[in-house]
């Protein structure tokens, strides 16, 4: 997919434009300029007709950049960053860089793009009641069109169905009330999947042939299909994020840190450091294969033992562990097994073997890790 590209900025927010926001923009202007308005004037020329439909467009995006904006002024309020405001093929986009901290800023955040669309609507049909309202010109028509078309904006946007608009005044309204916010997001994610299945099965429906009022005919029906799907990827996607927050939540940086990683003063020299490698790093391990069987290993323990002196003179097969007096395991042995067995041996490390082949070396550590992750074991404090 191409990147967007910027065509200004507001509030100090740079406003971008997908190039997928044509074929909205394209699309649109077309259904208006070819059926909406010959129908509603038909005495109008086709370039009136076309004058029309492009300024009810551009005035209707300003209209959504609006939206985005009021959404994005209300994250400033609160400190939260606005990266971009994008156009694109579904409508707006605010990327608000993080989530509210309170039930309250969400809140508002979120009713704040509804609300303004609502007001816009108000003005436009505001203006075309004081303009005569009845008197069926270009300008009448258009303005109506604006007014019916932020209306339906600030509906369709408060339908309950996470992570739209309304789906997240509805979770910062359930977290209020319950405190929970990870309950209030799979409550308001399920909607927002129930919601966008409803959708796809009434867009399916009209594009069948059914008149359900909501959708019309084929494009209207796929449209809303295209919409349904759209929506059911995000509300799924804030599923698992959700899910996945809520795991990791229970740790801290320090439980998954390296605790005491090795330091050392400016002035020691790099010759230091590398031989201090065996020192500090007392899991390092190779594996000695000849012709593509295990020969044995050399840990740091083994190279330890070779004075410094005869490093260069001494091969990996001297100072290895020959196999023979080595314990390794086929892939598919029961991991407590193999626990018990380093265990009992006194083994940080095993190498994994299929058909006399290292395949892979499973480390002591690794097993405690995942017995900690799935809860079975303390996490270290
Ligand atoms: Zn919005």
């Amino acid at each position: 997919m191409m990147r967007p590209f910027k065509i200004g900025a507001l509030l100090g927010i740079p406003i971008l434009v997908s190039p997928s926001w044509l074929f909205l923009f394209g699309g649109l202007s077309w259904v208006l300029a070819t059926q909406l308005y010959p129908a509603a004037l038909r005495h109008s020329s086709t370039t009136t007709h076309f004058l029309m439909a492009g300024s009810s467009v551009l005035l209707f995006f300003a209209s959504i950049i609006l939206h985005e904006l009021a959404h994005s002024a209300v994250a400033k309020a609160y400190r939260i960053p606005v990266k971009s405001i994008t156009l694109f093929l579904f409508g707006g986009v605010a990327q608000i860089t993080r989530e509210a901290s309170k039930p309250m800023g969400e809140f508002l955040m979120a009713i704040a793009g509804p609300a303004t669309s609502l007001v816009l609507g108000v003005l436009f049909a505001v203006t075309w009641f004081a303009l005569g309202a009845t008197n069926g010109g270009p300008l009448d028509v258009v303005l109506f069109w604006l007014a019916w078309m932020n209306g339906i904006l600030a509906l369709f946007n408060l339908l309950p169905a996470f992570p739209m608009d309304g789906g997240r005044v509805f979770r910062s309204l359930i977290w209020m009330f319950t405190g929970n916010y990870y309950r209030a997001t799979n409550v308001a994610s399920w909607a927002g999947r129930g919601i966008a299945w409803s959708m796809m099965a009434t867009g399916a429906l009209a594009a069948g042939g059914f008149n359900l009022y909501i959708a019309e005919g084929t494009f209207g029906g796929l449209w809303l299909i295209l919409v349904g799907l759209f929506l059911e990827n995000a509300a799924r996607q804030g599923l698992l994020q959700n899910r996945l927050v809520h795991a990791l939540r229970q740790y801290s940086a320090g439980d998954l840190m390296i605790a005491d990683p090795p330091v050392v003063e400016p002035a020691m020299s790099v010759a230091s450091l590398a031989r201090g490698v065996l020192e500090l790093n007392p899991r390092v391990c190779y594996f000695v294969e000849d012709h593509g069987k295990l020969a044995g290993i050399v840990s740091a323990y083994q190279m330890r033992a070779v004075p410094e002196g005869l490093w260069e003179r001494t091969t990996a097969g001297e100072a290895m562990i020959p196999s023979s007096r080595l314990r390794a395991t086929p892939a598919d042995r029961p991991v407590h097994e193999v626990l018990i067995e380093m265990e009992s041996e006194n083994l940080l490390h095993m190498p994994v073997v299929t058909d006399g082949r290292v395949v892979g070396v499973i480390g002591r550590d690794r097993i405690i890790t995942l017995l900690r992750q799935a809860g079975l074991l303390p996490a270290p404090r």
